[in-house]
């Protein structure tokens, strides 16, 4: 019975439930008057059910599809303006007791080559992504007991934080780790991670299991409420995400959906961001063997869709996703964007060889931070180092408010600017430093408060003279 109150992931997943609601979206998606009333309710962004959202993502109709794209870039720019936020994963180790089918690090993979950073190498991976530019990281590690335990993770966090290299800093480190218990939560949120993240992968129970066939990762209650006990745990900022391509996505969208109100009925916040990857080429991974792979332009729906389903809801993609594909989605809400990643243990101090074996996926976009930093700006992103609601402890309903109260123009926008300005003074090409000052130049005049503004202004002098991380 569907219930998202109840804290069992059957009954805030209930299959009976994502089933009835697809059956609901295809019988209605050339239904134009209901499409209309929820396209309308979407324009108030204030979010849609996942009934309601799904409707959209099964829509026939071309034209209402071009309105929802539409709405998609609207909601996109009242809430998260013209900001991308950049980030870069940082994987630990690639050991793992688990058998995901799709992941080169599954437990049987024995020609994969596995590699654990000791402390050392975390310091000299650190200081390399903050020679880039980057801020804001996501460590990766596989799951295993033995190998990576969580004293191990906390070491990292300890050692990535601890780290000042010329005007280099971390300054918020996401984690996507295993789902574990309240109490490893706990020390999580005590070494001050930012978001935890978690991708359910697949929510149809029965794919799920025979895609983890063996490992505490098989253990689909386990995973599906880890989220619940990280809250516990007093994580406030959770990520959630699904892999696409292992199930029907009509199935995993709508599912993700239910997870999200699932969060928010029983925390009173639903998740800080939702990621999209789809399968990608690995190490003995082969993404056609799956066949629900989806294409650009279903992805792209999907974007949309989850845009204006949750308007509060952070969207990322990865270094996964082409150039090409990310032009596409950029416009229809997607808030964060990972670059110049490397998908391997160690791959930022050591260039990655060609037969190198040990990523957990292919990356398709290859291009520096300086060559993506330029090109959102040729697009007319502001790309973002921000990471001032973590540090000033607006984590999530506080987070959410900011949200909810338009104040981005006010906060993130100078923060924005003010990150921009740090990253083009101590890391960008000329070419790119160049097209940035330009950029912030116009864009201060975006910012609604004249105290604000003139608050901004000093900053961007200080910054130049030497002074760094001011926020908002
Ligand atoms: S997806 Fe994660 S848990 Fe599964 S094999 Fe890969 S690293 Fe291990
Ligand atoms: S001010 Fe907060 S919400 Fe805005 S970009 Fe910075 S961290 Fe994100």
């Amino acid at each position: 019975m569907y219930d998202p109150h109840s804290l069992h992931a059957e009954e805030f997943i209930d299959h009976e439930e994502v089933q009835e609601t697809l059956a609901w979206a295809a019988e209605h998606a050339r239904d134009a008057g209901l499409i209309d009333g929820i396209l309308a309710k979407a324009a108030l962004c204030k979010g849609l059910s996942h009934r309601e959202a799904s409707v959209l993502l099964a829509c026939e109709l071309p034209d209402r599809v071009e309105a929802l794209y539409r709405l998609a870039n609207r909601i996109k720019h009242e809430f998260y303006g013209n900001r991308i936020v950049m980030f870069a994963p940082l994987y630990l180790s690639n050991y793992c007791v688990n058998s995901c089918v799709y992941c080169p690090y599954h437990a049987r993979n024995k020609h994969i080559i596995r590699k654990k950073l000791t402390q050392e190498e975390v310091a000299r991976e650190v200081i390399a992504l903050q020679d880039m530019g980057h801020k804001r990281l996501a460590l990766e590690a596989g799951e295993h007991p033995a190998m990576n335990p969580i004293s191990y993770i906390l070491d990292c966090i300890r050692t990535i934080y601890g780290i000042r290299h010329r005007n280099g800093a971390i300054r918020r480190v996401n984690v996507n780790i295993a789902a574990t218990t309240v109490e490893e939560y706990r020390m999580l949120r005590e070494a001050g991670i930012g978001t935890y993240i978690l991708f359910q992968e697949t929510y149809h129970k029965q794919s799920y299991e025979k895609l983890h066939p063996a490992g505490p990762k098989h253990d689909y209650a386990w995973h599906t409420e880890a989220m619940d006990r990280a809250m516990q745990g007093g994580i406030d900022d959770v990520g959630l995400g699904v892999l696409f391509g292992l199930e029907g996505y009509r199935y995993e969208f709508a599912a993700l959906l239910m997870h999200a109100e699932h969060l928010e009925a029983v925390h009173g916040v639903g998740p800080h961001t939702i990621s999209v990857p789809r399968i990608k080429k690995a190490d003995d991974i082969d993404p056609d063997v799956f066949d629900n792979g989806i294409d650009d332009e279903t992805f792209a729906r999907i974007c949309a869709c989850i845009r204006v389903a949750v308007p509060y809801t952070g969207m990322i993609i990865s270094t996964r996703e082409s150039q090409a594909v990310r032009e596409k989605v950029l416009p229809l809400g997607v808030s964060q964007i990972s670059g110049a990643s490397r998908t391997s243990v160690g791959g930022y101090c050591e260039p990655e060889p060609e037969d190198e074996n040990s990523a957990q996926f292919d990356v398709s976009d290859r291009r520096t931070l300086d060559e993506v930093v330029r090109w959102l700006m040729d697009q007319g992103h502001i790309p973002s180092f921000c990471t001032a609601c973590y540090r000033e402890g607006r984590t999530g309903d506080r987070f959410m408010s900011l949200c909810k109260s338009r104040q981005i123009l006010n906060c993130c926008h100078p923060n924005a600017l003010l990150t921009l300005k740090e990253y083009l003074q101590d890391y960008a090409s000329p070419a790119t430093r160049a097209v940035g000052l330009d950029m912030i130049a116009k864009e201060l005049d975006k910012i609604p408060s004249d105290k604000v503004r003139a608050r901004t202004i000093r900053c961007l002098s200080a910054i130049e003279a030497g002074q760094r991380d001011f926020r908002f």
